[in-house]
């Protein structure tokens, strides 16, 4: 069973993107598609995907959604495609629960293999409350600019990785972390650049998560990520805004030891400003409405970082057809997805039983806690 889950990843965006919309549609559910505006390599319109399902009316839906991080759909797709052509994990069509799901928020990262959008926007940075300003940045990131967001093309003259370390023995990794992932909104070009206005996928959001959601008074979405935490291990990250009785609830559903508050200092995390989550409940302020951000670990943060700092050095100073800008996108998707099959096949499996506790039950039964696969 695990072996054939290595099979639900597709090998580009478009080969993904038919899957899910073929097995969507060979189980009689409705599919919605909407277009960003820009273009993937082949010249292919880029859209966000929607199918729905369940009855009329329902009081709880479950949203999975995929790909908020461009290359990360790569894996969100793989989740969604063995759901949807695996069984559903014992979910039916004519379920109470409602189930959306979201196919790829940045088709344009999915499509390019970059984890941000067409005009370098972090999007899980872009979803400012109505009271916050598109501008800011931790007081670190302008120090760490010369590190993170060098202005030259790749070469085997920059030795990042033993800059980093000496970064991190300078500054200490909590502190690092928070300031240099947290979200930036003054450099256009840089790493974790949450944009200067809302991005497509936000006003798509904005105006068709009340028509999915309906009438439901309780939500639970499961934002699919990779690239943090330990390789092949899941953590589901609460925003703090959710109440610390819904985070006992959603202890119970999925276990204690996987659900964790967004905790910089201690955790494997940092805080985030302009996460989708705490937007999502700002939409529906009268309901209860529960993003968890369910992480799934590769390899380690400067691992992780150096690749997507080569990434974004060879997107702005390279050129789209240099050896090194390959060798770019190759160690991007490597460090977000990777090629092992038995990775693949684990991470997969897990995602799938968190989501069969997600409508499971009134996400009450003890019994669905997630065995740890190493
Ligand atoms: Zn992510």
């Amino acid at each position: 069973m695990h072996g054939s889950l290595a099979q639900a990843f597709s090998p580009d965006y478009l080969a993904a993107r038919s899957r899910f919309r073929a097995a969507a549609s060979a189980l009689g559910l409705r599919l919605e598609s909407y277009t960003i505006g820009a273009a993937g390599p082949s010249g292919e319109d880029l859209t966000i995907d929607v199918t729905l399902g369940g009855v009329e009316g329902a009081s709880r839906v479950v949203v999975i959604s995929s790909g908020l991080h461009g290359v990360e759909g790569f894996f969100g797709s793989a989740v969604q495609v063995a759901l949807l052509e695996g069984g559903l994990a014992g979910w039916s069509p004519t379920s109470r629960v409602g189930l959306v799901l979201l196919h790829a928020l940045n088709p344009f990262g999915f499509a390019w293999v970059r984890r941000v959008n067409e005009d370098n926007v972090d999007l899980n940075r872009n979803f400012l409350l109505h009271d916050e300003t598109f501008a800011g940045s931790p007081a670190r990131y302008a120090h760490l600019d010369w590190l993170l967001n060098p202005r030259f093309a790749p070469s085997w003259l920059d030795p990042f990785v033993l800059k980093a370390l000496l970064t991190i023995l300078w500054y200490g990794m909590p502190e690092l972390k928070q300031a240099v992932a947290g979200g930036q909104y003054d450099f256009p070009r840089g790493l974790f650049f949450g944009g200067h206005s809302p991005s497509t996928t936000r006003r798509v959001l904005a105006e068709q998560l009340p028509r999915w959601i309906g009438d439901a008074g309780s939500v639970l979405h499961i934002d699919l990520h990779t690239g943090l935490g330990r390789w092949a291990t899941s953590h589901l990250l609460l925003d703090r805004g959710i109440p610390e009785v819904r985070a006992e609830r959603l202890r119970e559903c999925f276990g204690a030891d996987r659900v964790k508050y967004s905790d910089p200092v201690n955790g494997i995390d940092y805080r985030v400003r302009g996460g989708l989550g705490a937007w999502c409940q700002s939409l529906f302020p009268d309901r209860v409405y529960d993003l968890v951000c369910a992480e799934f670990g590769t390899y380690s943060p400067v691992w992780v970082l150096a690749a997507l700092r080569e990434e974004n050095q060879a997107h702005h100073w390279g050129s789209p057809g240099d050896r090194a800008t390959r060798d770019a996108k190759r160690r991007l998707m490597e460090a977000f997805v990777p090629r092992d099959k038995g990775w693949r096949a684990v991470v997969v499996a897990q995602a799938l039983e968190l989501i069969a506790c997600a409508y499971g039950a009134d996400y009450a039964p003890q019994s669905c806690v997630i065995q740890r696969s190493r």
